[in-house]
């Protein structure tokens, strides 16, 4: 269990220096305690009360990565049983599976499904990160094999599947620097994999065929044996059985501070459906309730993409939206004749406005200004998109040294501030542009300065 509030207390340097952004060093052991302040912002803290504390304040669910670059998949760290109580933090990874039966044709066309499915959302890049590499034959040659083409091939995070502990080791080795997942240890194999664990510094996955019982006790053997990241499989290929373990395993991480069961989960949609679809629903259903990895058998886009997208929005933060930066964004290298619009900054709206006038191909000068993370017509409301405040920010961007006509569009939807903001900006002209984006192509190929 963790620490109360007043044993950190006990072990920080109290002299309430105030560095750590609280003013007392009371007051940061009760943020400590309760999970909303970082160990690493006391300076001070000595080694000996670190080593006691990070144990205590360490997440509830282990946080480890598989991969390097930027492929690397870090999972775990998970706080809370609901997204709404504070947030989830790290995504699960989206393996998709190739084994030593396939061909190179199959083997390459998967591969390149992981290349080609690839989605801009929001400024971020939406896409599958791992491929997981299934030994079906217990050859450690033809498993090498693979993986070296798979290695070779792409920047992929790695999932490497054995039953076998030498194919498994002989497949480690060749793609070691890369930090691959290896699974899985068993109660037969526990020493030699955690052995290899060891020796390459990889995370390892444990699978037991005793339910949690025998999965507790492989994971005491193995965190016994000095392997820290390790990754649970309860060995469930069924939707009842698998949504209920991974339930039960978070809860009893996140609830009880389990350490035995306090690690990220690998789940496998492939060996519980026969088709594409039924394993998108599984997949869906496991990336909300409690996966870290999930191995699917192929990837197409009407799978992946709702996929990847369910994914976004369930790691947001919904205690903060997504945010674009306050400032000038130029789009399609404008001019001082060209157009200036304004908007707000939260994401959705900055790319949905971005790219309209993207679209209408008239290059446009686009001010975003600083919302705290809400919609216009939601920040209007609440008093964040006004008149003072889009003219004090469209001042301080210096938006005039950019244009000579001095017009400024605002969104359609904000037209209530049009006279409050054109008192603000003194000699500019502000003109009301369309509610909905779609109609800004139009608008802007009409444009003309008042
Ligand atoms: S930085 Fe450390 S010593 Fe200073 S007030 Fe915070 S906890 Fe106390």
């Amino acid at each position: 269990m963790g620490l109360t509030g007043i044993q950190i207390f006990k072990l920080l340097p109290k002299t309430n220096c105030g560095e750590c952004g609280v003013p007392t060093c009371l007051a940061f052991a009760m943020a400590l305690a309760s999970g909303s302040a970082e160990l690493d912002a006391c300076p001070y803290v000595s080694d000996e009360a670190k080593e006691q504390l990070a144990e205590s304040s360490a997440p509830p669910v282990r946080p480890l990565t598989v991969g390097t670059g930027d492929y690397a998949v870090k999972v775990g760290a998970e706080t809370v049983m609901f997204r709404h109580e504070k947030t989830f933090v790290n995504k699960p990874g989206l393996a998709v599976l190739v084994t030593t039966e396939m061909d190179d044709a199959a083997v390459k066309d998967k591969l390149a499904k992981l290349d080609k499915f690839q989605y801009e959302r929001v400024g971020l890049n939406l896409r599958a990160e791992m491929v997981a590499i299934k030994d079906a034959s217990g050859s450690a040659d033809s498993f090498v094999a693979l993986v070296n083409k798979v290695k070779d091939a792409s920047q992929a995070a790695l999932i490497l599947i054995s039953n076998d502990a030498d194919a498994l080791a002989a497949g480690v080795k060749a793609c070691a620097d890369r930090k691959p997942l290896i699974y899985a240890a068993t109660e037969d194999t526990a020493d030699a994999l955690g052995a290899l664990a060891k020796e390459t510094g990889c995370p390892l996955a444990i699978k037991s065929s005793d339910g949690y019982d025998g999965l507790v006790a492989l994971s005491d053997k193995l965190t016994g044996m000095g392997v820290k990241d390790l990754v649970l499989d309860t060995g469930a290929r069924t939707a009842k059985q698998a949504f209920e373990d991974h339930t039960v395993i978070r809860r009893a991480a996140v609830k009880k501070v389990f350490r035995p069961l306090g690690f990220p989960t690998i789940t496998f949609p492939c060996e519980m459906a026969d088709n594409l679809m039924d394993e998108t629903l599984l997949a869906a259903m496991f990336i909300a309730k409690y996966a870290g990895f999930i191995v699917m058998s192929d990837l197409e886009a009407y799978s992946l993409f709702p996929l990847l997208l369910e994914r976004l929005n369930i790691y947001t933060d919904p205690q903060r939206p997504m945010t674009a930066e306050q400032g000038i964004y130029p789009i399609g290298n404008p001019n001082e004749n060209s157009p200036a619009l304004v908007t707000c900054n939260f994401s959705l709206t900055y790319f949905i406005v971005s790219g309209e006038v993207e679209g209408s191909r008239v290059p446009s000068w686009l001010a975003v200004v600083d919302t705290e993370g809400l919609s216009v017509l939601t920040a209007w409301a609440a008093g964040k998109f006004t008149g003072e405040s889009v003219g004090t920010a469209i001042n301080k961007m210096g938006l005039v040294d950019k244009i000579a006509h001095k017009n400024l569009v605002i969104p359609g939807y904000a037209a209530a501030i049009s006279g409050e903001l054109e008192e603000e900006l003194a000699g500019w002209k502000i003109l009301v542009g369309p509610r909905e984006a779609a109609h800004i192509p139009k608008y802007l190929k009409e444009w003309k300065p008042a």
